[in-house]
């Protein structure tokens, strides 16, 4: 019989559990850098752009004051002062590059570098809309007189007329020039009729395309107060240019982390399971097996009765002795359950037995826990019902520790309850170890059970033959039936039936079987 305590490891949870762990931050580890990396050039996107619309909040404001200013100076009409104005206006300004003023009979005639002469005659596409009266986004015009590409802002006057502002378009998309945009990275500002007032980049086209997105990262904002919107865009693989050198330390240090978890992990899940989780298991896989010790009556030497006692036939250890498992059963609450497995063996295997033989009685053992709650008196009844027998049949045992529960006054009521229906109880291992008087007479008891240490002393010095001797007549004056444990040999039989102990137990006439040996028993001692 195996005595080491039984193992049980969970092999393929474990693997799957390490794999995970060692998987998990590698790409935790990998994602969340990207994540960051992007996010990172997201951010510096959006505070380019936000800075752009801002700029052509101010500058387009300012023309805006400055053309509406120059509208009253001027009255729209060319004179001696209106040079003088209209550079008094760029100057003010400085962003924008020159001033000019168109006539009633839609002709240029003064910038702020002097009078044109002879006047031009502008054509629609190149200046504001005279019917709508306020300023507007003339847009991108290679202009007449410096010919050079500006953006136009014009403001109708009478007739025909405007005065106007030309800009530079660079300067709205200046912050991009030190913006880290990459070399794919495009700004462009366009107004609310798709037109590109200014473009920084590459690619000067128009806006990016929706389909665009996924290679690229996009950010764009509209000026609600001028109808402009901006959009940058900078190529994805550039955004991650970091995170793609950072990967050559990630991976090493992700790798290392996993291994290390990896490990961990195997090593934790493929720990044993405890005994507790193995006794849970092996009650509901059906491992446990009632064995049957005989009892013999030292008068006649007839067999009247047994012990049934647990045995749990571990797949990987073999036979496991109770006092390994019973300790932690009783702590983990399992020894509840598993007393009601072995009241259900004992009926199944010898209801019949114990019907048709009346004077046989079946020692269970109970322990502490049993007496800390009335259950048990329930359980039993519950259990013996189906089977037609009576609990009178059983002898319950408990060694004196084991029935002083938690609370006194409960164990003797649970022990009450369990005598008023027919049960004999019996005190265990009595004499050994731990033993009170006192409780002799707290308890009411049928059967004392001589620890087996004293029987084994039998004969070997006087004063242990008269500690025997004082536990037998002990249990002669509390009127109580007396079995001894533990005989061996026929001297010791001999000893204990000359001082009128009414029965024994022990490997002189069997060990603990299993039922069919019991029974056989039991026909060959009757
Ligand atoms: P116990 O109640 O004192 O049971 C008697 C033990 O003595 C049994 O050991 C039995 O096999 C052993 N024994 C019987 N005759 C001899 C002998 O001549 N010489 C020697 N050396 N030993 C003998 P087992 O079956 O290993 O049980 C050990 C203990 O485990 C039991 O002591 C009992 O306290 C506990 N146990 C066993 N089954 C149960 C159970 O179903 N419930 C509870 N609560 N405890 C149990
Ligand atoms: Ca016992
Ligand atoms: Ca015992």
């Amino acid at each position: 019989m195996a005595v080491a305590a039984p193992r049980r490891t969970h092999v393929v949870p474990s693997v799957a559990l390490a794999v995970l762990a060692g998987v998990a931050p590698l790409l935790t580890l990998v994602w969340l850098s990207r994540h960051r990396a992007l996010a990172r050039s997201e951010r510096m996107l959006e505070t380019a752009v936000d800075a752009t619309i801002a700029r052509v909040d101010r500058l387009f404001g300012d023309a805006q004051a400055a053309l509406t200013q120059l509208a009253s100076e001027t009255g729209g009409v060319f004179d001696e002062r209106t040079t003088d104005l209209l550079q008094r206006a760029v100057y003010n300004l400085r962003s924008f590059r020159e001033s000019g003023l168109i006539d009633a009979e839609a002709r240029l005639v003064c910038t702020s570098l002097g009078p044109v002469d002879p006047p031009v005659l502008i054509v629609p596409a190149k200046r504001s809309t005279p019917a709508l009266q306020r300023m507007q986004i003339v847009g991108l015009v290679d202009t007449e007189v410096m010919r050079q590409r500006s953006l136009i802002l014009g403001l109708p006057t009478t007739g025909q007329g405007e005065v106007n502002l030309l800009l530079d378009p660079a300067v709205l998309t200046e912050v991009f020039e030190t913006a880290p945009l990459g070399p794919g990275g495009t700004a462009v500002v366009i107004d609310d009729a798709d037109r590109v007032l200014a473009a920084f980049g590459l690619d000067q086209s128009a806006v990016v395309q929706d389909d665009e997105a996924a290679a690229r990262l996009q950010v764009k904002r509209r000026s609600e107060r001028f109808g402009v919107r901006i959009a940058a865009t900078i190529d994805r693989d550039w955004a991650l240019r970091d995170w793609y050198a950072d990967l050559n330390w990630l991976i090493p240090l992700g790798l290392a982390c996993s291994a290390l978890l990896a490990l961990l992990t195997m090593r934790l899940a493929s720990r044993p399971a405890s005994m507790h989780d193995d006794l849970r298991l092996a009650l509901r896989r059906g491992e446990f097996e009632a064995h049957y010790q005989p009892t013999i009556d030292l008068a006649t030497g007839r067999c009247i009765g047994a012990e049934a006692l647990l045995r749990w036939r571990h797949p990987v250890d073999g036979m496991v002795r109770p006092d390994v498992f019973i300790a932690v059963a009783e702590e983990s609450g399992l020894i509840e359950p598993l007393t009601e497995w072995l009241l259900d063996r004992v009926a199944k295997d010898l209801g019949e037995t114990l019907r048709e033989r009346g004077d046989l009685h079946i020692g269970v053992n109970l322990a502490s826990g049993h007496f800390n709650s009335p259950s048990i008196v329930a359980t039993l009844t519950r259990i013996l019902k189906p089977y037609q027998l009576s609990p009178d049949r059983l002898m319950l045992e408990a060694t004196e520790r084991g029935m002083i529960g938690e609370d006194i006054g409960l164990s003797r009521s649970v022990m009450d309850e369990l005598r008023a229906l027919g049960a004999k109880i019996a005190i265990d291992d009595f004499g050994a170890g731990y033993s009170s008087l006192a409780y002799l007479h707290t308890f009411k008891f049928d059967v004392l059970k001589i620890d087996a240490s004293f029987v084994r002393r039998i004969g070997t010095g006087a004063l242990s033959a008269a500690t025997i001797d004082a536990i037998i007549e002990l249990g002669h004056t509390l009127n109580a039936r007396i079995i001894a444990e533990g005989v061996e040999m026929p001297q010791q039989a001999d000893f204990l039936r000359a001082r009128g102990v009414h029965a024994a137990q022990g490997w002189l006439y069997s060990r603990a079987v299993p039922v069919a040996e019991f029974l056989e028993f039991l026909r060959r001692h009757s």
